[in-house]
């Protein structure tokens, strides 16, 4: 629901002041699907929420369960779709939350990109597909949530940061428990590392030069490499935080001794840079997996280097990195 409008109709009407706090509390336990099934309100004023709002601004038109993942197609009021991910780590629950409708980025590897780009998600929208995951697994609840879904999330900055500020103000889920992945919109790094915040940032990397970047991400164009790594080491000075780095493997791309070499002179150039080296999830049409992971994981390893070879969850259900796609 719209957190604001609801808000602001509910001060319209003479109501005693705690049902405002009631009717919020009641939206963010994930516990319900329409205001009717709240029982602690007034029955009038069910029956005048049910008529007015949506709970929820989205709705489930697909649901894809794997062994540690659920994949819910989504249908906005306009009737596009996003896909949103729920992946059970065991001692947590994660949801993956996408920030647009398609994407602009269009990087070669990723199916996101191939839909095109529809548009903006409104912060609600962004903010529903959590209140949708915790409804659904209630009463359990999303315990970290990563803006790695479809689309670009620096590039929906406002609505990105409403939603950041209402998750914040009302749900259980502290800052350190949140990551954002940015293909590399620079002049976002630089405000995101000025807001001082505890969320945690990724940068889709996935080549240590220009070169083999602005093969397969055009963004790269826009931003060069030089100034991209400028922006990251300005985020890890004033945060002292660690910086994620997520390179895919690609078979012929970014995989040869060459890459290697330059990755490591990158990962020695700044000990908060943490490399999450993932397995290129196979996308239609799309680009090889590189067969050189244990390499450059060895090497990695030889060199002392901070890097993960990152758990992929929900392959077998189409879930997972850069295989989000919807049709419409
Ligand atoms: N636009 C943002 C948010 C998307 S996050 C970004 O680019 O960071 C989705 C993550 O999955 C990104 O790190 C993206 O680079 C990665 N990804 C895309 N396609 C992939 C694939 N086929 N295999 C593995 N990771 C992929």
């Amino acid at each position: 629901m719209d957190v604001k409008t609801v808000q602001s109709y509910l001060s319209s009407l003479t109501l005693p002041q705690y049902r405002q706090k009631q009717i919020l509390k009641n939206y963010f336990s994930g516990r319900y699907s329409s205001f009717l099934e709240m029982s602690d309100l007034p029955k009038g004023l069910r029956l005048d929420l049910e008529k007015n709002f949506s709970l929820l601004s989205l709705s489930e038109s697909k649901l894809v369960t794997d062994t540690d993942t659920q994949k819910a197609l989504l249908t906005l009021k306009d009737n596009l779709a996003i896909e949103s991910v729920l992946m059970d780590y065991g001692d947590w629950l994660t949801a993956c939350l996408s920030s647009q409708v398609g994407c602009p980025l269009n990087c070669a590897f990723c199916a996101t990109g191939k839909m095109g780009f529809k548009r903006n998600l409104t912060a609600e929208e962004m903010l529903d597909q959590i209140l949708y995951w915790n409804h659904k697994i209630f009463p359990k609840y999303i315990g970290r949530l990563v803006f790695m879904g479809m689309g670009e999330p620096f590039l929906n900055w406002d609505n990105l940061l409403t939603t950041l500020k209402i998750i914040k103000e009302n749900l259980d889920i502290g800052s350190r428990k949140i990551s954002i992945s940015t293909a590399g919109i620079i002049p976002k790094i630089y405000e995101f590392t000025d807001l001082n915040t505890e969320i945690n940032l990724a940068l889709s990397l996935h080549a240590p030069d220009q070169e083999t970047r602005q093969k397969i991400m055009p963004i790269a164009l826009q931003y060069h490499f030089d100034d991209l790594i400028k922006s990251l080491n300005y985020y890890t000075a004033h945060t002292r935080r660690q910086l994620f780095l997520e390179y895919a493997l690609i078979d012929n791309i970014n995989d040869s001794q060459d890459h290697l070499k330059n990755l490591i002179t990158l990962l020695k150039s700044n000990r908060l840079f943490y490399l999450n080296l993932i397995t290129l999830n196979p996308v239609k049409d799309g680009l090889n997996p590189s067969s050189n992971l244990n390499l450059f994981a060895d090497t990695l390893e030889k060199n002392h280097l901070n890097f993960s070879l990152r758990r992929s969850l929900g392959k077998s259900s189409n879930s997972a990195c850069g295989q989000l796609i919807t049709n419409n």
